[in-house]
């Protein structure tokens, strides 16, 4: 169910000139659609950043007046085991090491078969579907065949393809014949299979997002000591955040909140990854990381948190139980000293605006934001704390280049398996908080001008006409 968003929250963010183009796409993309629905259709309702982005791009879709809707495949263990190969596959990495065989691609297209009958009760001629992620790229032929204009966008990629990701445009390659035009997050996924039909979209964030709303820190602070995630803090302000519909609601669900180790003390820097536990991401890699940082300044103050969704909520991603077990055994592994100042946490996803509430507050709780992906399409996560004005360190990997320019609004980490570097970025921010406060400051300024939702809508107007629509 997509709630009308208004889009007249932009106008105080944009210039006359941006509001002015804005309300023009809006229109075009009205008149183009006419009494068309606009459908997107992707893998899960929860987790990881397509999930996060869709809905609140497409309220705003339909606050602009365009009938959209969005539905969300179902699929069988095996399914979803067969895409997070292809996931993997199309950043390059094994990883499982599963064939992509015609077992899988009977498995794939069975479920996909299933999902379209659905989906063909519905859709009309004429409807535009946009088509997310390698788990719904075989829904485009069936959808094609009755006069759907299908996009297929993908929001994962690798700047130098290898063979695994030749291996899963292959496996691909059949579904997306069907597809009109594909939609990358950078111009160095696209594959020579669509060259020739192919436009660049970078992903954005919502700024009026629970995720992403202001927040004082003595409510950011109160917030994660309520739920346990830092040591509590004295004499509390309630633990309010505001949902979509302007309604305040407290966070509740402190006690779900699966933690390991001591909570950090209420005061102590924090340095912070918010990320599913997919091993892309290198939860192991940060604790490393960490490690090493603590081994070569022992006096330094500062803890880390790593903190995903609990291991089971994210429908699409099988690996994450298995992911976060590796980091507890890692975790394990250290001395205790070290032990006692990284925490573990997965966060409830119950209530996805309580979860968004607690990931606000530990994002501008945090000192230092950190993605060490060895591979990231584009890091939603990286453009939040931006937004917050928090120094990031990232691996110069994919879109992360994109979202981060390096010492103009955050430090890249050129080998991202490189521990020494990224241990060196971290402390070079917490030793320096003036630098950390200009980088903060150009990063705010980077996400309002580059990926915020009103680009990106504009840019869904401009894909209506690339699409003949
Ligand atoms: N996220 C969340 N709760 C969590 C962990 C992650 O809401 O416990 C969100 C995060 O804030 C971001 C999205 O999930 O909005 C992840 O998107 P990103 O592009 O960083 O990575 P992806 O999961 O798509 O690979």
């Amino acid at each position: 169910h997509v709630q009308a968003g208004s889009l007249s929250c932009f106008q105080p963010e944009l210039t006359a000139a941006d509001w002015e183009s804005l309300q023009a796409h809006a229109e075009q993309a009205r008149d183009r659609m006419g009494g068309r629905t606009f459908w997107n259709v992707n893998s899960t309702a929860r987790g990881g950043g397509v999930a996060e982005m869709l809905p609140r791009l497409l309220a705003y879709a339909r606050g602009a007046g365009v009938d959209t809707r969005w539905m969300v495949v179902e699929g069988t263990p095996d399914f979803f085991r067969i895409t997070k190969r292809l996931h993997h596959a199309l950043h390059g990495s094994r990883g499982d090491g599963s064939p992509l065989g015609s077992a899988e691609r009977a498995c794939y297209d069975e479920v996909l078969r299933d999902n379209a009958e659905e989906l063909l009760v519905l859709v009309r001629p004429g409807d535009v579907v946009l088509l997310h992620d390698p788990q719904t790229a075989g829904l485009a032929p069936a959808l094609a065949a009755v006069g759907a204009r299908v996009a297929w966008r993908c929001h994962i990629g690798r700047d130098s393809p290898n063979a695994e990701v030749e291996r899963a445009w292959a496996f691909l390659a059949p579904g997306l014949a069907a597809a009109r035009l594909a939609v990358f997050s950078r111009a160095a996924y696209v594959p020579p299979l669509l060259a020739d039909r192919s436009v660049v979209i970078p992903p954005s964030i919502d700024i009026f997002a629970v995720k992403n709303q202001p927040m004082a820190p003595e409510v950011a602070r109160a917030i994660l000591g309520h739920t346990g995630l830092v040591g509590p803090v004295p004499e509390l302000p309630a633990p309010v955040f505001t949902r979509m519909d302007g309604v305040p609601a407290r966070v509740s669900r402190g006690a779900d909140i699966v933690r390991l180790g001591s909570a950090p003390a209420p005061d102590v820097p924090l340095v912070v990854q918010v990320s599913r536990w997919d091993s892309l991401k290198d939860p192991v890699g940060v604790l490393r990381g960490f490690a090493l940082l603590l081994r070569e300044s022992p006096g330094l103050r500062a803890e880390l948190v790593l903190a995903g969704p609990s291991v089971t909520s994210v429908a699409d991603d099988p690996e994450g139980a298995a992911t976060f077990e590796s980091v507890i055994a890692e975790w394990r592994e250290q001395p205790r000293l070290l032990r006692q100042r990284v925490h573990l946490a997965c966060l409830p996803m119950v209530d996805p605006e309580e979860n968004a509430a607690i990931v606000n507050a530990l994002q501008r709780q945090a000192a230092v934001v950190v993605q060490k992906s060895l591979q990231e399409g584009f890091g939603l996560t990286v453009t939040e704390a931006m937004w917050k004005a928090r120094p990031v360190v990232a691996s110069a990997v994919g879109g992360l280049q994109d979202q981060v320019r390096h010492e103009v609004d955050g430090l890249l980490v050129r080998d991202p398996s490189d521990l020494p570097e990224f241990a060196a970025a971290v402390r070079r921010l917490l030793d320096d908080p003036l630098l950390s406060a200009r980088l903060g400051a150009q990063a705010h300024e980077h996400v309002r001008t580059r990926f915020t939702a009103a680009r990106h809508l504009s840019d869904f107007a401009s894909l209506l006409r690339e699409l003949d629509v």
